[in-house]
């Protein structure tokens, strides 16, 4: 399939949604971003990297960096995770208080900032340095050595995190949070704030296209059924309230973040992700969900 061809075609058709979303503004590192920035990344597990627009350009991944945190977390403890955190849908804000109340501190996904950080504090009992894992982690995957924190978007958003800290005090009085809350605030906020660009998102994404087994690195780094699994959270929860309608338009499992960017996967054929940062009032890209739809539409290929 010529892949170069469909990305053109998708670039044109998407023109007249620019304008029509807001950037996040909860932060001002975030609010600064050009809205017109749009890029599409696509990359197969033999090595071929398909692209158009800025698709090289860092930007703040944010909630899309709960996928690789989780899964480092369940590589190390595997089924035993889900006493911690569930995995249900939760049809509530992604930083809602609400359901935690009466989940008694057990949060219903890993993507809701509740159940991200229940898996940080995991990542920071397993890991001698989890900052210096984390990146680790993304610079083996991506292939790209140069990914990195932006120290001003972590540090924005420790100024602004209230809400956040509410959550970390109130599963800490559940026990659910073994490690001091303000570590796991400051290892939260900077996985958050890490910047990568689409190529280097598809090109780590490839360990869920190719069945657990990452072909940068060249390294197993999650089980068959594990990848199964993580990628069936993705499909159901990680697209904040909105999962259901971008199952619905999109077809894909993946994550997207409140930078614009998204993340998916297709099973056994690749990864792809998109940026553009103007949200919707659910958090999601509206260009990169609408690239993302005519890609599945066009091609033909969903996991449905
Ligand atoms: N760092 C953001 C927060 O915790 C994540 C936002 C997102 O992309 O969902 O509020």
């Amino acid at each position: 399939m010529n892949y170069q061809a469909v990305l053109e075609e998708i670039q044109q058709e998407v023109q007249p949604l620019f304008g029509t979303g807001k950037v996040a503004n909860y932060i001002p590192a975030l609010q600064r971003v050009d809205p017109n920035k749009f890029g599409i990344a696509i990359a197969t597990p033999n090595g071929e990297i398909v692209s158009i627009g800025d698709a090289n350009e860092p930007f703040s991944i944010q909630s899309i960096s709960k996928v690789f945190t989780l899964t480092m977390v369940f590589a190390k403890h595997g089924e035993s995770l889900w006493k911690r955190v569930g995995k249900e849908p939760s049809g509530t804000a992604f930083n809602s208080l609400v359901q935690l109340e009466y989940e008694k501190g057990i949060p219903r996904n890993p993507f809701i900032n509740a159940g991200a950080l229940v898996i940080t504090d995991m990542l920071i009992s397993d890991q001698e340095c989890a900052y210096k894992s984390v990146l680790n982690f993304l610079r083996k995957t991506s292939g790209n050595a140069s990914v990195d924190y932006n120290a001003e978007v972590a540090q924005s958003e420790k100024e602004q995190g209230f809400r956040n800290a509410a959550l970390v005090n109130f599963l800490k009085s559940h026990n659910n949070i073994h490690n001091d809350i303000d570590n796991v605030l400051d290892v939260y906020f900077h996985h958050c704030a890490v910047s990568m660009s689409c190529i280097d998102l598809a090109r780590t994404m490839l360990y869920f296209s190719n069945h657990g087994e990452s072909p940068i690195a060249n390294e197993r780094i999650l089980t068959v059924s594990q990848s199964k699994r993580l990628s069936a959270v993705m499909m159901t929860c990680g697209f904040y309230d909105e999962a259901g309608e971008f199952a619905f338009r999109v077809g894909l499992p993946g994550k997207s973040g409140v930078g614009g960017g998204i993340a998916a996967v297709i099973p056994g054929k690749l990864a792809i992700a998109v940026w553009s940062p103007e949200l919707n009032d659910k958090g999601n890209s509206v260009v990169g969900m609408k690239a993302l739809e005519l890609f599945t539409t066009k091609t033909g290929i969903s996991v449905f």
